[in-house]
């Protein structure tokens, strides 16, 4: 396994619609494996191919406390058999939203833009259809943080970033101030 380095905005490469996985051979299942590496090196919820320049149709998702430090937290009060049960690591191929519903509003960010995050309305509950590793279609069905994760990485892979779901004026703003602050760590590098 190997730590890939994250793309940040504004790299014209997070823009890209990436292409459906056609086999999944050893080269995609090595991708698996780096994109997870790299996501839980990075404490993030979930990874697109996208965000590592890889024009493929996969994503890593882990919205486990253990991943996004929530356990930490409350590790004093933790009680034997109160220990987090629910997915996990989650590898997607080719992933597609087949139905949803209700709408929700919830703070979201994004391993491309470090240090920002904004409220984002979402679908409330999303129906998936993906691949795994092995080549079985699964069908996963997702409310709350896993239905935004969901809706988010699926987004990568179509070239759209979370500042693009805001309202017109909100979205300028941000991107502005987002253009200001990455913009200026490009420069630096272009000159070092
Ligand atoms: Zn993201």
């Amino acid at each position: 396994m190997a730590l890939r380095k994250i793309l940040t905005y504004p790299d014209p490469f997070l823009r890209k619609k990436c292409a459906p996985v056609e086999e999944i051979d050893g080269e995609v299942l090595k991708l698996l494996d780096d994109m997870a590496e790299t996501m839980y090196g990075a404490r993030g919820v979930g990874l697109a191919a996208s965000q590592i320049g890889v024009d493929k149709r996969v994503a890593v998702i882990d919205i486990s406390p253990r991943n996004t430090g929530a356990d930490e937290e409350g590790e004093e009060e933790e009680e034997e058999g109160t220990e987090y049960e629910g997915p996990g690591l989650i590898e997607l191929i080719n992933p597609e939203i087949i139905s949803s519903e209700g709408q929700v509003i919830a703070e979201e960010a994004c391993l491309s833009i470090p240090g920002f995050t904004s409220d984002v309305k979402r679908k409330q509950r999303v129906v998936i259809e993906a691949y795994d590793r092995e080549g079985r279609l699964m069908e996963i069905e997702a409310s709350e943080l896993l239905a935004r994760v969901f809706q988010h990485e699926i987004d990568h892979l179509d070239g759209i970033l979370f500042i693009d779901r805001l309202p017109r004026l909100k979205r300028e703003l941000i991107k502005r101030k987002i253009e200001k602050e990455l913009g200026k760590e490009e420069k630096r590098y272009a000159v070092l």
